[in-house]
């Protein structure tokens, strides 16, 4: 069975496609700057590569059509015909309080999504377009399957879901904490229960890239995460603040006349470790930088590490105990420095890191832990896109 999973972000759409015989990608690439003028890229599993930087593209639906074209024609061919394309697997930011697993699309299902634009407003319609996208192309003939990115996280209790709300607007607004990162929460927890060989954990699972979130799993069940009723919730990432005393978006609203809309694009996009530093959100950039003594630079380094600990300190708390801790994405599966910085500072539960062994792990599934550490810890390669498509497959081999 081959299965299209398809990931579409505000201007990006990330494509790959998976042979789940043997759960390996075959082609992958993305669309970027749509609506701007448009560039795809790509690769195939075998080695071959093609680069178009004059694709013009208005939107997601338009953005798909080239990426038929990449898998069936021109350098990076990988099949004959779209038919071999047995499903299509999407990524679906928000399904709110509409949708708690994953869903055959159907009229309904995208009326769903659009119900939760306001939720997710970069996001949710770039899904729909995704979605029409791959209607115009195979018709209703090949099955395609919304995976919601909030829907691991439903099983959360209440007290770790509702904030400090009136109830009434709670309930009204469906204003709760939803997470993110949920499909690949699930996969780091399922890759530590293969490697631990039991599923009885309390595990803190940290995804650490641009964005980043980390949750509180018991039983393979999420009982907390640090994204709430958007992503902006949680710890500082690249561009986003985390969380806030709420008093210090009201008064640099009132101080710098922002708008709610500005407001939220602001902190969406300039707090976080770029609006600390100065520099940049990427982390190899913070890296240089730090290399060459740039103090913002450090400082935003010293808060990134010191909120992601004591969100594990939280977390371990809200479980009543830990058996594992695992680092996954761009940041924290590649960044040996930030995985013994939090963990040294975690001696008291008993952590003991591998340094050798730590040192040398980027961007690989490991142990990093020694054999009498009291916690386990891992790095974790996580695979949204697998995860998708295993989702996608489980729903399809059922029609
Ligand atoms: P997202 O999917 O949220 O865009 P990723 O998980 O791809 O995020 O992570 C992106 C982050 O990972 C960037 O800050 C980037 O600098 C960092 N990153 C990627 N590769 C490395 C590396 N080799 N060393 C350090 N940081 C890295």
């Amino acid at each position: 069975m081959k299965i299209l999973v398809v990931n579409c972000g505000s201007s990006s759409l990330k494509y790959q496609l998976i042979d789940m015989d043997n759960e390996q990608w075959i082609a992958k690439g993305v669309c970027e700057r749509i609506k701007v003028d448009g560039t795809i890229k790509g690769s195939t599993a075998d080695g071959r590569s093609f680069e178009n930087d004059n694709a013009p593209m208005n939107d997601h639906t338009q953005a798909f059509s080239y990426v038929m074209k990449a898998l069936t024609q021109g350098e990076c061919k990988v099949i004959d015909d779209i038919s071999e394309i047995d499903a299509v697997g999407h990524r679906v930011v928000q399904g709110g309080w509409l949708f708690n697993k994953a869903e055959l699309v159907d009229d309904s299902v995208v009326e769903g999504i659009r119900e939760l634009c306001d939720l997710a407003p970069l996001h949710n319609p770039a899904h729909i377009q995704g979605i029409e996208g791959c209607f115009s192309v195979f018709g209703k003939d090949v099955p395609q399957v919304c995976v919601f990115d909030n829907a691991y996280h439903s099983t959360m209790p209440d007290e770790a879901k509702v904030f400090g709300v009136p109830y009434e607007l709670t309930e009204k607004y469906h204003c709760i904490r939803y997470g993110a990162h949920g499909t690949s929460h699930k996969y780091i927890a399922a890759e530590v229960a293969r490697m631990m060989g039991r599923d009885d954990l309390k595990l803190v699972s940290c995804h650490i890239g641009n964005g980043a979130s980390i949750t509180a799993i018991e039983n393979g069940v999420v009982r907390d995460t640090s994204m709430g009723l958007t992503p902006l919730d949680g710890f500082i990432m690249g561009t986003r603040s985390g969380s806030l005393d709420p008093s210090v978006v009201t008064y640099l609203q009132e101080k710098e006349g922002w708008s709610p809309k500005e407001t939220s694009e602001i902190l969406n996009k300039k707090f976080g470790v770029l609006g600390i530093s100065g520099v940049s959100s990427d982390e190899r950039d913070i890296q240089k930088a730090v290399t060459e003594g740039n103090e913002r630079a450090l400082l935003s380094r010293k808060i990134q590490r010191y909120q992601i600990r004591k969100f594990i300190g939280s977390y371990v708390a809200a479980l009543d105990g830990v058996d594992a801790i695992a680092f996954a994405a761009g940041i924290a599966e590649n960044t040996p420095s930030l995985r013994e910085d939090v963990c040294n500072h975690l001696s008291f539960l008993g952590i003991k890191i591998d340094e050798a062994v730590n040192n040398a792990t980027f961007g690989e599934t490991k142990k990093i832990s020694t054999d009498d550490s009291k916690v386990a810890v891992f790095v974790i390669a996580t695979n949204e896109e697998l995860m998708i498509a295993r989702e996608t497959k489980q729903i399809v081999e059922k029609l």
